[in-house]
């Protein structure tokens, strides 16, 4: 880096999972740049469970994972009213603590700084403070969505201790044979240990609203329905993911600031539309996205453009998710959206590993179109016909 007029040569917007992912590889590999993270709040990444299947991943791709993966499991179940189904297909989680202690002993950080401004060579924190940079990078979460454009993935997680060992030696990716409120419906279960559990009550919603009594009260009811008994609560996890119905979900009013700054600024995780669109997970394409621009020059005319042209590609690839999600939202009636999910995990095993890496082959289309999906003739019409979309070139 030449230019030494700037403060630093690359700041981070944001201390979530991409951000801090790419900073703490850059950092590592460049030990002389300059690199800041400016987070709001005091910990990076969050209160966060990331999970990912181990087909998500490249071997390459997964070296960027694999110091903060904290448990690894060897396959997980679903159940569903009439189909259930143990795979065999490794699961593995990172838990936002631990991801938190070790970036932050590689990375600077400013923490409990919220910023205002953020522009392609300047940031500007809520008091005032400025920060230029030869390079920004912005990966503050999801921005704003228009309503009818989304529906959500919504979710509240208890980890909790018990009294007595629950007896699972894998993950429940999906029990969805609960009552179904609130749209799809499934509990998740991660044991952690014999008698440790994240237990997570998830729905497929209309709305981002979310009850937490009523969570809480129906988590406590899930476990006592499995004979778990909570000695303690240690820690909650709470979220509202917008999935999209189309690919164009974000509010594209150009006159509000706020929609500007991807048209400058290289937007990373699911600010950037780097996640699943149906499953909402980010942690495959966070990994991705550092494995393509970690060797890059870290220049802006270098990495901006190669940002846009990932994003575009990862629009452009989601096109089946966003069909499939308006097949969930619009096509089915709330209490019948598990039917789908239902269906799908009747496929063969290789074609689900390459569905959650959204890496889909076209046979992989028709064998599911040909599978005949449980949604009428007319409403699967009506969602491919009438939403027609295009992911601007
Ligand atoms: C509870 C929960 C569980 C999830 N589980 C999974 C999973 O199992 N697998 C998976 O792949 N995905 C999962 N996801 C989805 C997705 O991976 C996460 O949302 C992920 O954290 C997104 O990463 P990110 O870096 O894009 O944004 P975030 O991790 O949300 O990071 C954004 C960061 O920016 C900071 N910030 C925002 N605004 C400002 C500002 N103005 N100034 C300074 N800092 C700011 C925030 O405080 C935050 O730290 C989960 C999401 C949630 C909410």
């Amino acid at each position: 880096m030449s230019e030494r007029h700037f403060d630093y040569d690359c700041v981070f917007v944001g201390g979530g999972l991409a951000n801090s992912l790419m900073a703490y590889w850059i950092k590592l590999g460049n030990p002389k740049l300059r690199v800041l993270i400016i987070e709001k709040n005091d910990t990076l990444g969050g209160n966060h469970t990331w999970s990912f299947h181990e087909k998500d991943l490249s071997p390459k791709e997964f070296k960027f994972i694999e110091p903060f993966v904290s448990k690894k499991w060897d396959g997980y179940s679903v159940s569903f009213p009439k189909h259930q189904r143990e795979l065999q297909t490794a699961y593995f989680s990172v838990r936002s603590e631990e991801f938190n202690e070790k970036v932050k002993t590689v990375v600077d950080v400013e923490f409990s700084t919220e910023v205002v401004g953020v522009a392609a060579h300047n940031v500007t924190g809520k008091g005032g403070k400025q920060w230029s940079s030869y390079l920004v990078i912005d990966g503050r979460g999801f921005g704003v969505c228009e309503d009818q454009m989304v529906g959500y993935q919504k979710f509240v997680g208890m980890e909790v201790e018990l009294e007595n060992p629950h007896g699972l030696t894998k993950p429940i990716l999906m029990d969805a044979t609960v009552e179904q409120r609130d749209g799809f419906r499934f509990f998740y279960c991660l044991p952690w240990d014999q008698q440790r559990l994240l237990i997570e009550d998830t729905r497929y919603s209309d709305g981002a609203s979310i009850d937490l009594v009523e969570f809480r009260e129906e988590i406590t009811k899930y476990a006592q329905k499995k004979g778990w008994k909570i000695r303690t609560i240690q820690r909650e996890e709470v979220g509202a993911l917008p999935i999209p119905l189309r690919a164009k979900y974000l509010p594209s009013n150009k006159g509000v600031l706020e929609a500007w700054v991807p048209r400058l600024v290289p937007c990373v995780g699911v600010r950037g539309g780097f996640f699943h669109s149906t499953t909402g997970y980010s942690l495959p394409d966070a990994a991705r996205v550092v494995a393509q621009l970690v060797n890059l020059d870290l220049k802006y005319e270098v990495v901006f453009p190669a940002v846009v042209k990932l994003a575009k590609a990862t629009a452009r690839r989601q096109w089946f998710f966003r069909l499939l999600n308006r097949m969930v939202f619009q096509g089915s009636e709330p209490k019948n959206r598990y039917k789908i999910l239902e269906f799908f995990y009747r496929m063969p095993r290789g074609l689900i590993g390459r569905f959650y890496a959204g890496k889909m082959w076209p046979t992989d289309y028709i064998r599911i179109f040909l599978g005949a999906p449980p949604i009428k003739i007319r409403s699967a019409l009506n969602c491919i016909l009438h939403n027609r979309e295009r992911v601007s070139a």
